[in-house]
């Protein structure tokens, strides 16, 4: 999985930080660090963080896969 954060679109709301703490950390009020080759294991959380981010900042991408969207209700369908 890789995972990109939009870093000009994120506000620092830490939605991600708190659903995925594994991947994402707020480094002081507003900066985002981040993981952008989370482990497999991340996968669900990551999934909810990129849900859960208000201005919608986290792409995540599954190589092997066709493009997997993120919202809520989509993912599973296959
Ligand atoms: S939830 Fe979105 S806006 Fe908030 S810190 Fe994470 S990426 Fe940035």
């Amino acid at each position: 999985m890789r995972l990109v954060v939009d870093l000009n679109r994120c506000q620092g709301y830490a939605q991600c930080a708190f659903l995925a703490p594994d991947v994402f950390a707020m480094h002081g009020e507003e900066s985002l660090l981040y993981n952008p080759h989370a482990d497999e294991a991340q996968r669900e959380q990551v999934r909810r963080a990129a849900t859960a981010c208000p201005v919608q900042a986290i792409l995540v991408e599954y190589p092997q896969e066709a493009p997997a969207a993120v919202e809520e209700g989509l993912s599973g369908v296959r």
